[in-house]
C-alpha cells in the first residue's frame, strides 16, 4: 500500500517534471551575460563614434554618469543601458585615444584575454577581464574585487534554483529521490 502510494506521486512528479522541464529549463546566467556584454558592445560603439568626433582626451577612469554628463551626447545613445543586475555598473577604462573599452563591476570588458565563470547568487555569469589596464590602479582595484566573485558561495535556495532553472527534471528527480529516502528512513525508526 504504502510502495503504491510512493510509486504515485513519483510517477506524477517525474510526468510534472517531463513537462516542465521542455518548457522552464533556462541558462538565467547566459541570458544576463548577454545583455550586459550587448550594453558593453554599444557603449564602445557610442564610445568610438565619439572619439572620431572630438579630439578630446579621454579620461583614464570614469564612471557612466560622469561620462554621459561631460561627453556622450543624447544623439550617440538614445537610451541609458539597462543594467541586467544591480551590480552592473559601467565605468570607461582608457589608456589613450585608441585604446579604450567600458568595464561593467561584475562583468569586466568585452574584449578580455581572460575568461572567468562564477556564481552570482542563483545564476552562472561569464566574466572577461583583462590585464592591458593593470597599470591603472582604479582598474587594478576593480579586477580585484571582481575576482572575489569566484569566491561566492550561494546559499542553498540560490543552489537549488541554480540547478532547477538549468535542469528541472534532473533536478525533481533528485528531491523526489531524496524525499523517499527520508520517508523509507523515517518508516524504520
Ligand atoms: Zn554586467
Amino acid at each position: 500500500m504504502k510502495k503504491h502510494l510512493i510509486l504515485t506521486i513519483l510517477t506524477t512528479l517525474m510526468l510534472f517534471a517531463t513537462g516542465a522541464s521542455s518548457v522552464m529549463a533556462a541558462d538565467t546566467g547566459k541570458l544576463i551575460t548577454n545583455q550586459c556584454r550587448q550594453n558593453l558592445k554599444m557603449l564602445n560603439e557610442v564610445m568610438k563614434k565619439h572619439v572620431e568626433k572630438n579630439n578630446e582626451l579621454l579620461p583614464p577612469w570614469a564612471n557612466y554618469a560622469t561620462v554621459k554628463g561631460s561627453m556622450l551626447s543624447f544623439d550617440d545613445l538614445p537610451q541609458d543601458p539597462v543594467a541586467p543586475t544591480p551590480d552592473c555598473k559601467y565605468n570607461l577604462i582608457s589608456n589613450s585615444r585608441d585604446d579604450f573599452q567600458w568595464y561593467c563591476t561584475l562583468h569586466g570588458v568585452l574584449e578580455g584575454e581572460k575568461t572567468i565563470t562564477f556564481q552570482y547568487h542563483e545564476h552562472r555569469i561569464m566574466a572577461k577581464t583583462t590585464n592591458r589596464y593593470m597599470s591603472n590602479q582604479r582598474y587594478k582595484d576593480h579586477n580585484s574585487d571582481l575576482l572575489r566573485w569566484t569566491e561566492y558561495a550561494p546559499t542553498p535556495v540560490e543552489r537549488f534554483k541554480y540547478h532547477y532553472n538549468m535542469n528541472p527534471l534532473s533536478t525533481i528527480l533528485l528531491l523526489s529521490g531524496a524525499l523517499v529516502v527520508l520517508v523509507i528512513v523515517y518508516r524504520s525508526l
